[in-house]
């Protein structure tokens, strides 16, 4: 029932009505007309919205075992520290001596983040995954106009990336050469050798690869990359697998994104709202987008060319210790008493920038969530949401083998997450993975990602993360064997499912495809 059917001409909620002041607005101005709005009671108004988040599957109330979604619990102090009201109230405009604490924890945001990947420099404002690769698409292509290289125009993507890989790079006015995984899901390493050439811009790559693998070559890849001229891309929305054991930058990457809404604490899905976080190696610093945070004297104007670092960076970008008349000096991440040492570095800073992704600096919520969570789990918390994302994704994998499902790359270990084909079973029975998928919801667990990557025939994508309890991946399993022997007794059962949803089985195509999300009154 959507709230307009719950609609009664005249039914007010007096509490918040501000009808009887009149605001300060030219007649002009004024509608002439209602605006066709729902009109109900406050309590009208808050049952339907809770019933509504109550239909809801959501990580709160169900295992949620999306691939390469990262759908893991998110502390409430998460939420409650970025909640604080000097965060809330603060103006994007506000000058930066009254912002000091904000732009200290985006500093140390920044700081954490370099640490984590290995990377020369981060910029925090990209608001999604996919607007953090176009960002270091961008610069990967503003680098080679820089040096006089500009027909390099090409990036190379595996066939088992990410739709918004090669999406990106087409929105860059780049080319897409794909080419194809191994038998064993490492990238082909002789396709790689014959695809690069003076047109190669770059290769995006996903690591652990949406196969749910670690590619065991990455340094020829990245040799073969480089030493054709081109540089490289990480995906790092995979980051949950390998926080705190490895660095993209020492696998010699050039640009990362990091997807903070998925790795680093806030609750998404439904699209949004996100972080995608870019951070760069020595050679791309000049291009990062901006505005960045700068810990340096609060000055209006630029540094003058004598105190800047490396590649024209201000010295607290290019990792020397900056020149401070500050308490903070070599203090590194969180220390105190920060003073009016914080700025936004602009386009000022940086002429060379891609330029601004956003009105303001990105989702300071997000951010602001990633740096408690960040702060809150130190080196050896980050190890260890990489040790149980990746233990509990091998014992999901075992105990699935062991009722029966056929997994895509038995002879490997698991990332963070691995891929059960249901080809088998629809070849002995007719259920496919979607009608798994779907009958895993009445069961009370959320659907795995289904058909991706479509490399693997009747795919299912399935990631625990590292906050579920074995009992919960336990329950999983029992659901899982519970299905199967479903399908060999009545397929008919599974292929209607589900049965205890709000609604029954959507026709996809014409949900996609003929999608209406207007109201229109009936009457
Ligand atoms: C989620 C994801 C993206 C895109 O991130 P968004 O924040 O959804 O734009 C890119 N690559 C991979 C591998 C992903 O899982």
């Amino acid at each position: 029932m959507l709230i307009f059917e719950h609609s009664r001409p005249g039914r007010r909620n007096a509490a918040q009505s501000p009808a009887d002041k009149t605001p300060n607005i030219p007649a002009a101005l004024l509608r002439a007309d209602r605006p066709l709005l729902p009109e109900v009671s406050e309590m009208d108004a808050v049952r339907h919205y809770t019933r509504l988040s109550q239909k809801n599957f959501s990580i709160d109330t169900n295992f949620y075992p999306l691939g390469s979604c990262t759908m893991k619990y998110n502390p409430r102090a998460c939420n409650q520290l970025a909640m604080l009201p000097n965060f809330l109230a603060r103006h994007p405009l506000a000058p930066e001596d009254t912002g000091q604490g904000f732009l200290a924890c985006l500093y140390d945001l920044q700081e954490i983040l370099k640490d984590v990947t290995g990377m020369a420099g981060v910029s925090l404002s990209p608001m999604a995954g996919a607007q953090g690769e176009f960002a270091g698409i961008a610069m990967i292509r503003a680098y080679h106009v820089a040096r006089g290289d500009a027909a390099r125009t090409e990036i190379i993507v595996p066939d088992a990336a990410h739709g918004t890989n090669p999406a990106t790079a087409v929105m860059c006015g780049c080319t897409v050469r794909e080419i194809p995984t191994g038998e064993n899901g490492d990238v082909d390493l002789d396709a790689l050798r014959a695809a690069v050439g003076p047109q190669t811009a770059g290769l995006m790559l996903t690591n652990p690869s949406t196969l749910g693998v670690f590619e065991r070559r990455i340094q020829d890849i990245q040799k073969i990359v480089h030493d054709a001229g081109g540089l490289l891309y990480y995906d790092g929305a995979n980051l949950n697998a390998i926080l705190g054991k490895v660095k993209p930058g020492d696998m010699g990457f050039d640009v990362i994104h990091m997807n903070l809404h998925k790795t680093f604490s806030t609750p998404h899905g439904g699209g949004g709202p996100g972080a995608g976080a870019v951070g760069v190696a020595d050679r791309l610093l000049p291009f990062l987008p901006v505005p960045l945070v700068g810990r340096a004297p609060l000055s209006p104007t630029p540094l003058p060319q004598g105190e800047r670092g490396l590649n024209g960076m201000p010295p607290s970008l290019s990792g020397e210790e900056p020149t401070l008349p500050s308490p903070l000096r070599g203090r590194g991440v969180g220390g105190e008493g920060a003073g009016e040492t914080y700025r936004w570095l602009t386009e000022k800073d940086l002429p060379q920038s891609i330029g601004r992704l956003s009105a303001w600096m990105g989702n300071a919520g997000v951010l602001l969530r990633a740096y408690v969570y960040a702060r809150m789990l130190g080196a050896e918390g980050m190890r260890r949401v990489a040790d149980f994302a990746t233990l509990n994704a091998n014992y999901l994998m075992a105990e699935l083998q062991k009722v029966g499902y056929v997994v895509a790359f038995p002879e490997r270990r698991a990332s963070h997450e691995f891929i059960v084909s249901a080809k088998e079973l629809k070849d002995a029975t007719g259920v496919t993975a979607m009608d798994i998928a779907k009958r895993l919801l009445d069961k009370g667990f959320h659907a795995p990602t289904t058909y991706f990557p479509m490399l693997v025939a009747e795919c299912l994508l399935i990631e625990p993360t590292e906050t579920e309890s074995k009992e919960t991946l336990d329950a999983f399993v029992a659901a899982m064997k519970s299905i199967r022997e479903e399908a060999f007794a009545d397929a008919a059962l599974v292929k209607g499912a589900p049965y205890t949803q709000p609604v029954r089985r959507l026709d996809d195509v014409k949900a996609a495809r003929e999608l209406d999300l207007t109201w229109k009154d009936a009457a």
